[in-house]
């Protein structure tokens, strides 16, 4: 037996707009705050979905985003998978030729951009790789002067002439909805696709107390960009709940959260480390009445005990800490702690929820060693962590390659090495990718180390990220020379190479001169070694300033 209609997300915009009519979504702009309810949200996603049909967008096809979090961006999230759509989230901060890679392959056919983030766009449009694109829309009332795209319109004016209502489709479970392109060890980035089904499942397994306890009264606040992983699939299980939704629009400073949290009551917020130890920062500097938040989600990079130790002593504001991954859609585990833990001195109770945490209901996971057998749930045994589940894809768009790599028998090899406590608490103690993640985003070693040892004054070289209190991780670059070669001199054209080739914040904070790589037995550059050596971030205190951190300057 089945039942009687699939798992789509159609039914959360219906139930919000007719149980939940006048609950609200909550937009910061350049020009300051949009509101509407969830009754005009409904009528704005139909005539969005009318304006796509109208243009030609059918079963199947790709619509791109280039867009921060607002309210229009929202609107794209049901519009465009309930009309039969597939809603492809763009990383705007990637480097221009990864943005063209993932445009030829998911062959966009529109991309909705933001009007700050247009000439980003503008600058990686290129003929080749943009060729299946027919339509550029800005999420704005008019269109910018010289805005650089074409053919172009405001987003305003796509969807004015449209009605309130859509005759929305009965999909089948496995209609693709969502795409989002994850960076890779190797090669180009990944696409990785999201069912209906499959973002029903996420949704359904994210709203209970097991997952991350979102309720019709909450009042949310997604930090984490929607070009990542869906938000963390916050705007669709925040209108499953009928909860409010506050999008705090572009790079948000730790005040415009403050203020936000303030002004809009919000009881649950969620992004990455660096963001809420910038938020820590302000509010020991000024008075701002954050007490209607309740709990911040935070993901992407570890928690650290301190920031979770800071929010519950200082301002009464428990971290729910959560890993995940852009093929899981992405919530894998989350630390809660298990009934008695509360009576736990707080110390040990800080310990527990600065783990991964606990696998979500519905999901299955092993550890596995280097020989492919499960370790012991004995807090030191450590392997690779396996998992499946509803919400967990089981390949790549078009990549058998990065498939042969990733999955075995369904299972999602993850990358990340952990161990697991009695109780069944992750922790990943060491990455088996070979990627650095800044601010919550991926730097490529392998690309940069590509790009060093063009230069022809380098013998070798290897990247490795070391940690950084405020970044989780920075690139440092170590640099065989070759003979004679003036030191300075190659430093400074090294980070002028790679701050021409990549986005600035991709420069190594530090080049390290060194005799000689570490290898491995079999002769490949061994980064364990460097990585063990500069496990602190003493080689790095201090040279990182704000502006090389992923942003949208
Ligand atoms: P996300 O949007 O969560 O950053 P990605 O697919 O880009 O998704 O990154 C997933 C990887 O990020 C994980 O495999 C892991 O290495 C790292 N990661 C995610 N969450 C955590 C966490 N809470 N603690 C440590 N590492 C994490």
């Amino acid at each position: 037996m089945v039942g009687a209609t699939n798992q789509t997300l159609r039914p959360f915009l219906w139930r919000a707009g007719k149980l939940y009519p006048d609950r609200e979504i909550v937009s910061r702009t350049a020009e300051g705050l949009e509101r509407y309810t969830y009754a005009e949200y409904e009528g704005r996603v139909a005539r969005l979905a009318g304006a796509l049909s109208d243009a030609g967008i059918g079963d199947g096809d790709r619509v791109a985003t280039f867009c921060w979090n607002h309210n229009r961006h929202f609107e794209t999230y049901f519009g465009v998978p309930s009309m039969g759509a597939q809603l492809h989230t763009i990383n705007p901060l990637l480097p221009d030729h990864h943005i063209q890679y993932i445009v030829e392959n998911a062959k966009d056919r529109i991309i909705f951009v933001d009007p700050s983030l247009a000439p980003k766009l503008a600058g990686a449009v290129d003929g080749d790789a943009f060729a299946s694109v027919e339509q550029f829309v800005v999420m704005a009332s008019e269109v910018p002067d010289d805005v650089g795209l074409s053919p172009v319109t405001d987003y305003e004016s796509f969807i004015a002439d449209h009605p309130d209502e859509y005759d929305w489709p009965d999909l089948p479970e496995d209609q693709p909805a969502g795409m989002c392109y994850t960076s890779g060890t190797t090669g180009q980035p990944k696409g990785v696709e999201y069912s209906q089904q499959m973002l029903w499942a996420h949704t359904m397994a994210t709203l209970p107390e097991s997952g991350l306890d979102i309720g019709a009264k909450d009042v949310i606040m997604p930090v984490v960009p929607m070009f990542h992983v869906n938000a963390w699939g916050l705007p669709f299980s925040t209108t499953a709940a009928g909860a409010k939704h506050v999008y705090p629009g572009p790079s948000p400073t730790p005040e415009d959260l403050a203020t936000l949290i303030e002004e809009e009551g919000v009881t649950m917020t969620a992004g990455v480390p660096t963001v809420w130890l910038g938020l820590l920062d302000y509010l020991d500097e000024h008075d701002a009445d954050i007490s209607s938040l309740e709990r911040i989600i935070i993901g992407g990079s570890a928690a650290p005990k301190s920031v979770i130790r800071r929010f519950d002593e200082e301002h009464d504001v428990d971290v729910l800490h959560a890993w995940g991954m852009t093929e899981m859609s992405p919530v894998g585990t989350v630390a809660h702690l298990k009934p008695g833990m509360e009576d736990l001195p707080a110390e040990a109770q800080y310990e527990k929820r600065a783990k991964q945490g606990l696998l979500a209901p519905g999901l299955e996971m092993r550890v596995v060693d280097d020989d492919g057998n499960e370790v012991p749930w004995d807090d030191e045994e450590f392997g690779e962590l396996w998992v499946r589940g509803p919400w967990v894809t089981t390949e790549y768009f078009e990549r058998p390659d990065a498939n042969e790599e990733d999955y075995e028998d369904g299972w999602l090899k993850t990358g990340d090495v952990v161990t697991v406590d009695e109780d069944g608490y992750v922790q990943i103690v060491d990455r088996a990718k070979d990627v650095i993640k800044s601010g919550g985003e991926w730097i490529s070693s392998l690309e940069l180390e590509n790009s060093i040892m063009a230069h022809d004054d380098v013998a070798e070289a290897t990247v490795i990220g070391v940690p950084h209190e405020r970044w989780q991780e920075r690139p440092v670059a170590f640099i065989v020379p070759k003979g004679g070669v003036d030191e300075d001199a190659l430093k400074a054209d090294l980070v002028a190479r790679v701050e021409d080739e990549f986005p600035k914040w991709w420069a190594p904070d530090e080049v390290v001169f060194i005799d000689e790589v570490p290898k491995t037995a079999t002769g490949k550059f061994d980064k364990k070694v460097l990585r063990d050596r500069y496990d602190d971030s003493s080689l790095i205190e201090g040279k990182t300033p704000d502006s090389e951190a992923p942003s949208d300057e």
